[in-house]
């Protein structure tokens, strides 16, 4: 039998067979996936083969092989360093939830996002929440902001969560798909799903990020079905896509506006920074490149932290 991977317990798997019905799985023998080290062997969004066997009255089922994967989403092993752990896999699209105020969202979260999803190869669609209530400046801020990163190929979906604003449309784009929704606590990701299916409640959002740090246990990824033919990865306790270790030297190749220039630098190890002739300085010189995109890219590159305000770059 084939099937998806809803929830995992670490010893224990809930696959949902083609046939709609679910099955409590094991796994016999050990698996290895080539190329990753991995805490556990298989993750929510895996698609796998299972055999049913009968165990008293009971049918159990035993996978025997997992489907190359998509993509896949991982985070350091909490117990062993050099390890690991597969939150999720086969991830369709990430949303990620953004508002100017009640929370303030940074571009550099933003930029940090979108870049670590462009290495682990997952769409991501900006959601600008909480139109209802912005004055006329941020309205122009959010207007600003969504021709940014159209412009760099990103979709942005103006909504709000409360008034119902754009949440057709955002149906829509999740149909036949499997979504995962990110953003800082407070922007509204339970208020959406809510507004989306009224009933389900996720658990994203009751893990703090301070419960996380002094957590020893793994918690674990968890797909659910909607009524209209999506589905929802939640991931508790995780607030983006953890974190990826990236080379200097890649970061720029995901951030697909500097990628697509980086055949035209002198160099072709150019990290953009103080090089002669490069050609992503010279676009950001004749405005082709965003300051706030590439101040993201060079914290990133020399690992300093600064919160950067979206209407800073105004003035
Ligand atoms: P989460 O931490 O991302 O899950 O955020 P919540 O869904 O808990 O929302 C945080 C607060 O923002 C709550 O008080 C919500 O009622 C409010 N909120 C969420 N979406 C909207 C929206 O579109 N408009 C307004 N006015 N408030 C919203
Ligand atoms: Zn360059």
């Amino acid at each position: 039998m084939r099937g998806t991977v809803y929830k995992s317990t670490g010893s224990w798997y809930t696959v949902k067979a083609e046939t709609g019905d679910f099955y409590e799985c094991r796994i016999k023998g050990k698996f290895r996936i080539k190329g990753i080290k991995s805490t556990n062997p298989i993750a929510v969004g895996d698609k796998v083969v299972f055999e049913l066997e009968t165990v008293g009255d009971e049918n159990v089922g035993v996978i025997s092989r997992i489907e190359d994967r998509k993509n896949y989403i991982i985070r350091k092993s909490v117990n062993l360093s050099k390890q690991v752990h597969i939150i999720a896999a086969n991830i369709d699209q990430a949303f990620l939830m953004v508002t100017l105020n009640n929370p303030t969202t940074y571009t550099s979260f933003i930029d940090r996002f979108l870049a670590t999803a462009e290495a682990y190869d997952v769409p991501v669609v900006l959601l600008f929440n909480k139109m209802d209530t912005y004055n006329e400046d941020e309205l122009g801020e959010v207007s600003y902001l969504v021709h940014l990163y159209r412009k760099i190929g990103y979709s942005c979906l103006e909504i709000s969560a409360k008034s119902g604003m754009n949440i057709d449309k955002l149906k829509e784009m999740m149909i036949g798909k499997t979504t995962m929704f990110s953003g800082n606590s407070g922007v509204g990701k339970s208020t959406l799903v809510n507004a989306l299916e009224p009933g389900l409640q996720l658990k994203t959002a009751e893990i703090s990020e301070q419960h996380m740090q002094g957590q020893h246990t793994t918690t674990f990824a968890e797909m659910y079905d909607l009524s209209f033919d999506a589905r929802i990865i939640d991931t508790p306790g995780i607030k983006g896509f953890g974190i990826v270790d990236m080379e200097k030297e890649e970061i720029g190749d995901y951030f697909p506006e500097f990628f697509k220039r980086k055949l035209n630098c002198k160099f072709n190890d150019c990290l953009h920074l103080d090089e002669p002739k490069c050609a992503v300085k010279e676009a950001l010189e004749n405005d082709e490149i965003s300051w706030s995109r590439y101040r993201s890219y060079v914290q990133m590159v020399t690992g300093e932290e600064d919160n950067y305000r979206i209407d800073e770059h105004k003035t």
